[in-house]
């Protein structure tokens, strides 16, 4: 308990009041005055990169120089986990300001499937609006119905309703699941312009945003530079009927606009959007901390679109780092108190082709014959049974993942399906394991250090009984769940239980703030609770799954709360 005036004038600089004070304790010589700061951050800055692992972070982070190198300064922890199996957008972005994992934020995946909903698809987007008739799980409603949880933003709101809680991304769902269900300002991309929530109107920042976004699409721009750094990642690799690898996301004049949005320009185009809402909303300035949620999306497109190891993704992290440190500028200019947080919602992993060129031998991608269509054509096959016309036996967003029976199969019918597709598919040379519903139901919560635990452990923390699958499948470390690749659209990408994909950097940064590195792992669900320390909001024990994380650098604590 005893602690130093120089750990409580640190403390006090990380936005905590100093309670031992008062108590006379402290016996040392007065210092020099601290300070005049004020004593909690005015904005909480949350920053998410869409598919920034920490291969990538590791990869790069000597060359930064913008924003990054800004971060770098403040507390580092390379080894964030989002701990869980399901390493998708919407799961990842659920647990970083919620600091619940899906198993009770409920957002298990991207996409998930109701097989006694009314609708022909029965899958469920994760942030739509299923009350509302005209939502479809391709073109939702969006909205944070299918969030149990609130987000830091929205219990700041309740201990403060001045707190502002905004929200913007290339993507719907990040907006959603950083933010919450009250969101004082929601805005994300779709098809070439940002939009917002059903019945709201556009503010002027945002319509201003769109007015240079057309404009960019109109004139077009030249290709991107790369830096001198990318070097020999600069090479040509055959992914499909197409290369990638050497792409500069020149932008030709009328370009379709999602030249737009898979390039570095998507992340400029949001950030530019933050800084408007910043002076159109005036945030950190009102009386209460605001809550700035920001994802930038474009690492994950390009990811998607290009893989993780060319000039491409290259490029894209000079770019997000300039971005980065504009953003930053903006706050700076506008002499606003702020506190950082960047992680990523998950990792990513390069198109197989080459990985096997760079060493990994093994790398594949999926067998067409663990896509539930095919699974449900070969158990219909062995056993005759088949779901009414027209519909399909199982239902699946892909190779792997939650597979679903259909609803029309029940009792012995059904366990004789699970029990094929359990033979299919355990027995299939690419799959890790296979776990049915019960048996993860059956499973108690994982805790202790996340690299450390089991595949099912990590299946667990993303399971929800009322949503998950009938059966859970685990492929094998370095197989790429994308049967056939189209090189510029798809070939690569995230969702395994690997750590590849569960391994992010989370780095909290304030002016003033003494900076070390705790390379030991922790987890994308600390963030909330040490954010919510750091501004003083007192929870009750058991609001998160996580747990907080000392910011003070020295003997201080930034998790010992103001009483
Ligand atoms: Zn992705």
């Amino acid at each position: 308990m005893r602690r130093t005036v120089l750990s409580l004038l640190a403390t006090a600089a990380l936005g905590l009041s100093a309670p031992a004070l008062a108590q006379g304790q402290a016996a040392a010589p007065a210092p020099a005055p601290a300070p005049a700061e004020p004593a909690r951050p005015q904005l909480v800055l949350a920053v998410s990169i869409d598919q920034l692992s920490s291969d990538l972070f590791a990869q790069y982070r000597e060359h930064f120089t913008g924003g990054f190198a800004r971060l770098l300064t403040g507390a580092v922890f390379p080894s964030g986990f989002q701990s869980h199996a399901a390493t998708e957008t919407c799961p990842g972005h659920s647990t970083m300001l919620t600091g619940a994992r899906p198993a009770r934020s409920g957002i298990i995946a991207n996409n998930w499937f109701n097989p006694s909903l009314a609708r022909a698809d029965k899958r469920v987007y994760c942030s739509e609006d299923l009350s509302d008739p005209a939502s479809t799980s391709g073109n939702p409603v969006v909205s944070a119905n299918l969030l149990k949880v609130p987000t830091l933003g929205e219990l700041m709101k309740a201990a403060n309703p001045a707190t502002r809680n905004v929200a913007v991304s290339a993507k719907d769902r990040a907006v959603v699941m950083m933010g919450g269900h009250k969101i004082d300002a929601g805005y994300w991309w779709k098809g070439s312009a940002f939009t917002t929530f059903k019945g709201r109107e556009l503010a002027p920042a945002a319509v201003r945003a769109n007015t240079a976004a057309s404009a960019l699409l109109a004139k077009g721009a030249p290709a991107l530079k790369a830096p001198a750094w990318c070097g020999s990642r600069d090479r040509a690799v055959t992914v499909g009927t197409g290369t990638v690898g050497t792409y500069r996301f020149a932008l030709p004049k009328n370009a379709k606009p999602d030249m737009l949005r898979i390039s570095p320009r998507m992340d400029g185009a949001t950030v530019d959007l933050a800084i408007g809402l910043v002076d159109e909303m005036k945030l950190g300035k009102g009386g209460a901390p605001d809550v700035l949620s920001v994802s930038l999306s474009a690492s994950d497109y390009i990811g998607h679109a290009l893989g993780t190891e060319g000039v491409e993704m290259c490029i894209q992290m000079a770019e997000l780092d300039a971005n980065l440190g504009r953003l930053f500028a903006a706050l700076d200019k506008r002499k606003i108190d702020y506190l950082v947080l960047l992680t990523a919602d998950h990792g990513g992993h390069d198109a197989p082709e080459r990985l096997r060129e760079q060493a990994m031998p093994g790398a594949s991608r999926a067998d067409k014959a663990l896509m539930p269509a095919a699974l449900g054509a070969e158990i219909t096959r062995r056993t005759l049974i088949a779901a009414p016309q027209g519909q399909p036996l199982l239902y699946g967003d892909g190779p792997f993942g939650d597979i679903y029976v259909n609803a029309a199969i029940t009792g012995p019918t059904k366990t004789r399906v699970i029990n094929e597709l359990l033979n299919l598919t355990r027995n299939h040379p690419q799959v890790a394991a296979v776990f049915t519903a019960a048996e993860l139901a059956a499973t108690p919560l994982p805790s202790g250090n996340p690299q450390d635990w089991t595949i099912k452990e990590r299946l667990r923390a993303s399971f929800m009984a009322e949503r998950s699958g009938d059966v859970l499948v685990a492929l094998n470390r370095a197989v790429t769940p994308i049967p056939e690749p189209v090189a510029g659209a798809f070939i690569a990408t995230h969702g395994s239980v690997w750590d590849y994909d569960r391994r992010v950097p989370m780095l909290f940064w304030r002016k003033g703030m003494t900076g070390f590195e705790q390379p030991n792992p922790v987890e994308t669900v600390d963030i909330a609770p040490t954010l919510a320390s750091v501004i003083g909001l007192r929870l009750d024990d058991g609001a998160f799954d996580g747990r907080c994380l000392d910011l003070d650098a020295g003997a201080g604590n930034s998790c010992e709360r103001a009483k």
